[in-house]
């Protein structure tokens, strides 16, 4: 059993002070706010490992303010070798896809996993604690699968395992270039041929020894996946598994959609059995009236990418209109043109303020849940997300001292309005300290990995 000692901590849908969590393996066991100081004398001095029980029990004190982990629902981990690199020049959604094409073209599973690697060692260093991997690139260049037709997951998995981040290999259905059109040029190493193939290669997934991991799936979106093996993708999958897909992030894929099917992209998953409360619509950014309600009566999860979606120009979702017809909020890093889940938090305020011309549609204690408890929850984590007892033990904490989070409050406004990655110092997943505040030396790691892909 281990003890820590949390100068502040969100527990219970707020902020509290001196916070006793006690665990025992990978759980919390116990929660106890104002600190039982009494039994705790010892931890006078802060920062010191002390034994105020008896023999073996250990207590760390952790100043700042702790929260619960935070869940990254969208993540193409292979998109962060792109950042500084795409926001050059002018463009689209589409010219953008080229670039990121070029990336997807050179990675071998080697490559793979050494940068996937460093990208979930950068979200665990910004207190990402779980991570989605809507994973596609499955094949080798010319399409033909690797001698073990999950390299490419596995390599992932592995990834995850050694970064200390908990993953949902959501692995994706990708059937078509577009709305029937045979898959070309890279999109031949996502393509498996058919809904049956692909769900035999998703059958042989295993996860690792050791890694905390749970395979979920995906359809890439109904522009790869025809409206036929929508309906085959439906019956494969299992009870209670995470199902995600990108949903209307472009206004051409709708236009495409209603030309081709003459419904909604969200209409026509609703018509084939795909929407449901562990759907996850990815984006969900141009929506009719009719689309919110259909996820809303689904009870579906709307994964938002805020600063993907800034970064790419895709528009502003509804976000609060979803939320209140019944959708439930997650948030995730998608491209990773950033990673930081605060920025991703207040992002979804800020820019419901810019489209509506008037402040205040998001408490913080609201964006607080679409990035913890209801993020692990879309993600197959419903014990994760929360300072309580029989919780996972994620632990996330970030300094109240820095120049971006210093006289602000120390509460819940300063976690989603004010604080950012930089100010993380310590992280636990799963009772294990993943992180320690040496931001510097996941940048280093990072420079080397995407140094490399670029040159090779
Ligand atoms: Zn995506």
């Amino acid at each position: 059993m281990s003890a820590y000692l949390l100068e502040h901590a969100w527990v219970d849908g707020r902020v509290q002070h001196d916070v006793l969590v006690e665990l025992e393996g990978s759980r919390i066991t116990s929660v106890t706010p104002d600190g039982d100081l009494m039994r705790l004398s010892g931890v006078a001095t802060p920062d010191k490992r002390m034994n105020p029980r008896s023999a073996g029990d250990s207590c760390t004190r952790l100043r700042g303010l702790t929260l619960p982990g935070l869940a990254n629902t969208h993540s193409h981990a292979f998109h962060r070798a792109l950042r500084g690199r795409t926001q050059t020049d002018r463009g689209t959604f589409w010219t953008w896809r080229e670039q990121m094409y070029a990336v997807a073209g050179r990675l071998d599973p080697e490559t793979y996993y050494a940068l996937a690697k460093a990208t979930y060692a950068e979200m665990v260093a910004a207190g990402y604690t779980s991570v989605g991997e809507f994973h596609y690139l499955h094949h080798q260049p010319d399409g033909t699968p690797y001698d073990d037709p999950n390299a490419m997951g596995h390599a992932l998995l592995a990834a995850a395992r050694d970064a200390g981040i908990r993953i949902t290999l959501l692995d994706t259905l990708y059937l078509s270039s577009g709305f029937g059109a045979a898959s070309e040029g890279v999109q031949r190493r996502f393509d498996d041929g058919s809904a049956e193939t692909w769900q035999e290669r998703v059958s042989a997934l295993s996860p690792l020894t050791g890694a905390d991991a749970l395979i979920g799936v995906a359809a890439h979106s109904v522009r790869a996946v025809p409206a036929d093996a929508l309906k085959a993708f439906a019956r494969y999958v299992a009870d209670g598994a995470a199902v995600h897909v990108h949903l209307s992030e472009q206004v051409k894929e709708n236009a495409d959609c209603v030309a081709a099917h003459g419904v909604t992209p969200t209409r026509l998953l609703a018509d084939h059995g795909f929407l449901g409360p562990m759907t996850s619509a990815v984006h969900a950014t141009h929506l009719t009236d009719e689309d919110v309600r259909l996820l809303g009566e689904a009870r579906a999860f709307a994964s938002f990418c805020p600063t993907t979606e800034r970064d790419l120009g895709d528009g502003i979702g509804r976000a609060r209109a979803l939320q209140e017809a019944g959708s439930v909020l997650t948030l995730g890093s998608d491209s990773h043109a950033i990673i930081d889940a605060f920025e991703e938090m207040r992002a979804v305020e800020m820019d419901e303020r810019l489209a509506s011309q008037a402040r205040g549609h998001w408490s913080a204690a609201e964006l607080l849940a679409a990035a913890t408890a209801d993020g692990h929850r879309s993600l197959g984590f419903a014990d994760a997300g929360a300072i309580a007892v029989g919780q996972r033990a994620d632990l996330v904490t970030i300094d109240l001292a820095s120049p971006r989070t210093a006289g602000t409050g120390g509460d819940e406004h300063t976690a989603v309005f004010a604080a950012g990655a930089a100010d993380v110092t310590h992280v636990m997943v799963d009772g294990k300290v993943v992180f320690e505040g040496d931001h510097a030396v996941v940048g280093r790691s990072l420079d080397d990995v995407i140094g490399r892909i670029w040159t090779s």
